[in-house]
């Protein structure tokens, strides 16, 4: 059977011109990058190309960004390394109730440890609301920790506000841009942000590499002790052929974005339109004008969510219900919560997440196995 992949959001395929940028990392230029003969000397070369490259995605200085293991190691090293740092300046870090876990947990391991976090409530559509910010600031509050774009609902945070307030009041502005990267035009300098992470796995390059940028005004504490690298600041034998891969993967992004958007937007909308037209009884989630192009998630009123996720299975449609961390679990997900979601419509909830890949016809077939499943499922109970 043809799998139908919808599920970008939880990871995307390896780019074909990524893996083959990448394979001569392994096989030719597998030197140490910090052994001074030329094999290691190349590899090298190879990292600071894909550094500049992830760079140019972001606007930022090739300086300003530190490779990491991925999206929630670059979360951990910008909240704890700030907020460990700066004990003595304050102790008080404000996020939202919609975070990925990454920032969840990693707040909720710094409140053990004697710190006080604000975790700002968002509306309907998933939205924090600027003057409840404003007024969560105190003068004990070093960090603010707002996520780009949210994993589940695709809801767009008004980050140039957010860096405006930052700016002014001197506080340090950490944002999540994991499903972001990629999806939205992003220039950090413009939007005052001070720090950001990223992940490969979101955006074509490999499960494991990921990057922070951190302002260059901005010192941070290391979470990871060992050798030399990166500045210092992350320490252990580079992952030299994911770092290559996710500066190609930052490359075609930037170079291929705005056609990206406008394909995925499409493929989206008209998934909206065939099911708003062939399913009664839905509800979509987050916001219609802030919203990733790729991004799609509907409540279906009376329906189990991973009963369906099943039967889409067996038709060979890969999908999710909320986010894949909280899929297994029957609780409605924080972020659904959050919006203010009740259980009858929570329950059936399944997000679709477009990609380069996914065709017209794709979605064709997914409206109408997805129609068929929902009427059965409603027959049935
Ligand atoms: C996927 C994701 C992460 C985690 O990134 P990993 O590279 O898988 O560790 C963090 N935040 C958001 C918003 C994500 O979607």
């Amino acid at each position: 059977m043809k799998i139908r992949y919808f599920d970008h959001a939880a990871t995307t395929k390896v780019k074909k011109q990524v893996v083959d940028k990448m394979f001569p990392y392994f096989v030719e230029a597998y030197g140490n990058p910090s052994s001074l003969y030329t094999l290691g000397r190349t590899a090298k070369v190879g990292i600071e190309q894909a550094r500049k490259q992830v760079a140019d995605l972001i606007n930022c200085d090739k300086n300003e960004i530190y490779f990491t293991s991925g999206g929630t190691e670059s979360d951990n090293t910008a909240l704890k390394g700030i907020m460990y740092l700066n004990e003595n300046r304050g102790k008080h870090v404000i996020t939202t109730k919609i975070e990925h876990h990454a920032i969840l947990n990693t707040c909720k391991t710094l409140e053990e440890n004697g710190f006080q976090v604000t975790y700002l409530n968002v509306d309907k559509e998933g939205r924090i609301r600027i003057e409840e910010l404003v007024n969560a600031i105190t003068k004990d509050t070093v960090l603010i920790s707002i996520m780009f774009a949210n994993n589940e609902i695709g809801t767009i945070e008004p980050i140039e506000k957010i860096g405006k307030i930052t700016k002014e009041k001197g506080i340090m502005f950490h944002t999540d841009a994991v499903q972001a990267c990629g999806n939205v035009k992003i220039d950090v300098k413009e939007m005052n942000i001070d720090m950001l992470s990223l992940s490969g796995h979101k955006i074509g390059a490999p499960k494991g590499i990921g990057a922070l940028y951190v302002n260059q005004q901005i010192a941070f504490k290391n979470l990871i002790d060992g050798g030399h690298q990166e500045r210092d600041k992350r320490a252990g034998t580079e992952n030299v052929p994911g770092m290559v891969g996710l500066g190609e993967a930052c490359k075609i992004a930037k170079e291929d974005m705005e056609l990206h958007i406008h394909k995925l937007k499409e493929l989206r909308d008209f998934y909206f339109s065939q099911i708003q037209q062939q399913i009664p009884d839905i509800k979509i989630n987050g916001s219609m004008e802030y919203r990733l192009p790729g991004n799609s998630n509907i409540s279906f009123k009376g329906i189990n969510g991973s009963e369906l996720l099943m039967k889409l299975d067996e038709k060979g449609i890969c999908a999710s219900a909320g986010s894949a961390c909280s899929s297994g679990s029957s609780m409605p997900s924080h972020v659904l919560t959050a919006i203010g979601l009740t259980n009858e419509f929570a329950d059936g909830t399944l997000r679709v997440t477009f990609g380069e890949e996914n065709t017209k016809e794709d979605v064709q077939y997914l409206v109408e196995t997805l129609t068929n499943i929902v009427k059965e499922i409603r027959a049935n109970s």
